[in-house]
């Protein structure tokens, strides 16, 4: 199904301005027009192909039957008006097997038509005598499936029933075996007849754009349901101080990270950051600095990582939790120093901090290697440990967990950073 128009409100409104209507009062106008000619073009166009396959086959069965049935010279005289219709057929169903402008559709139609109805009735007058009228009714008949079955605009069915009752009425006059009167009376019974063809003809079209109308319509609030929905999972995500995701969206990918399976599919290094003496600052700024200051220390975080691959998140009052996926230890620890140095060189105010006078960080570092598979949770208690060492160091440094690598790390200068 086509999207066309959704988000246009010109035609959001029209849709419902032609919805509150009675049904046969629904008259489509430019784009809603257009949409629906778009909508139904494919299936008008089948049908109105198939119809001209079908009476090309049965008037070739029918002149066949003909010559082995009737009279020669009658099957004869039939043959020249009869091979009018399958190169007429043809031609329309050429015309109709892509979207072309809307006149040459038309046209084509009505043209094809004009001539296939001519030739059913000339069939009938070629031959005379009882095919003569017989003809003419089946030339009607013809007429009646196709203004029944064709989706084609209004004027275009009615411009074909004009056209069929027209040769019908001008065949009839030169009838030499009905009167003038006979003539005019059955046009008449046949118009009442191709009349209400038209109306019922008329009532399925409307139906038909009833229906594309309220798939219109239905379309957009779907797109505006999706939409809405799409907000509501954001803001669920969103920690509304920062703007970075919260503790839930964290929860959720590292749940995808990790799949159904006990182990993390491939190597990952988690940093859990934490404002240092942050009670203080919110004791000495007051707490609308505190919230700027978290403001600012997100920002940083988020702009020492790669934008495309790590997750941010803010994990609690003052604490930040980043993934990184596809890194070495070293590389944890050197993201992590980067971060932490940077939030030092932004020389937010925290005068209360025993560490400095400016606001810094204690970053937690563990990773997940290929080869020891370990759950989310360990991960996290591990990145925790980390950080409870760090703090316990003297806070402002970065320090990655790993029973061997603590001696390591506190003495890397690189590492951990001693106050
Ligand atoms: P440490 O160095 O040991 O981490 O000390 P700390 O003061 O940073 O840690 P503690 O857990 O004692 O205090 C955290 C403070 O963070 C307490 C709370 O008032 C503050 N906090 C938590 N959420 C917010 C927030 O959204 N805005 C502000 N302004 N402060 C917050
Ligand atoms: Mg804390
Ligand atoms: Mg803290």
């Amino acid at each position: 199904m086509h999207n066309d128009g959704q988000e246009d409100p010109a035609l959001i409104a029209e849709v419902d301005r032609l919805l509150a209507r009675r049904t046969r009062d629904i008259r489509l106008k430019g784009e809603i027009k257009r949409l629906f000619r778009a909508r139904v073009w494919s299936q008008t166009a089948k049908i109105i192909r198939a119809w001209m396959i079908w009476v090309a086959l049965l008037d070739v069965l029918t002149l066949a039957l003909n010559m082995l049935i009737l009279p020669r010279p009658i099957a004869l005289s039939m043959l020249l008006p009869g091979t009018i219709i399958p190169p007429i057929a043809a031609t329309t169903f050429f015309v109709w097997r892509r979207p072309r402008a809307h006149w040459i559709q038309g046209a084509s139609l009505i043209a094809g038509m004009f001539f296939i109805l001519l030739s059913v009735a000339l069939v009938g007058v070629s031959a005379g005598g009882e095919f003569y009228e017989r003809h003419l009714n089946i030339m009607l008949f013809v007429a009646i499936t196709a203004i029944i079955i064709f989706g084609i605009p209004l004027a275009w069915t009615a411009v074909i029933a004009a056209l069929a009752l027209g040769l019908y009425l001008v065949f009839q006059l030169q009838n030499p075996a009905i009167e003038f009167g006979s003539a005019v009376a059955a046009t008449l019974f046949f118009a009442s007849g191709i009349f209400a063809t038209v109306a019922a003809r008329r009532i399925m079209t409307i139906l038909a754009q009833k229906t594309f109308l309220f798939e219109l319509r239905d379309q957009r609030r779907v797109a505006e349901l999706a939409k809405a929905n799409d907000r509501l999972v954001l803001l669920a995500r969103t920690d509304p101080l920062t703007g970075i995701a919260n503790r839930r969206w964290m929860t959720e990918t590292l749940n995808n990270l990790w799949g159904s399976g006990t182990g993390c599919p491939e190597i990952v290094a988690m940093l859990m950051c934490d404002i240092d003496h942050f009670k203080k600052l919110n004791d000495h700024l007051g707490h609308a600095q505190g919230d700027r200051c978290l403001v600012e220390v997100a920002r940083i975080i988020q702009e020492n990582v790669r934008r495309d691959r790590d997750q941010v998140a803010r994990y609690g009052g003052e604490e930040f939790l980043v993934l990184l996926p596809e890194v070495s230890e070293e590389e944890a620890v050197s993201v992590a120093e980067r971060i932490r140095r940077s939030v030092e060189a932004a020389a937010l105010s925290n005068p209360g901090s025993r560490v400095s006078r400016c606001v810094t960080l204690s970053i937690g570092v563990a990773v997940q290697s290929a080869e020891e598979a370990i759950s989310p949770e360990q991960l996290q208690r591990h990145a925790d440990t980390a950080l409870y060492l760090a703090k316990q160091a003297g806070r402002n440094r970065v320090l990655l967990h790993g029973p061997d690598k603590f001696g390591e790390s506190n003495r890397g200068k690189n590492r951990q950073k001693a106050l």
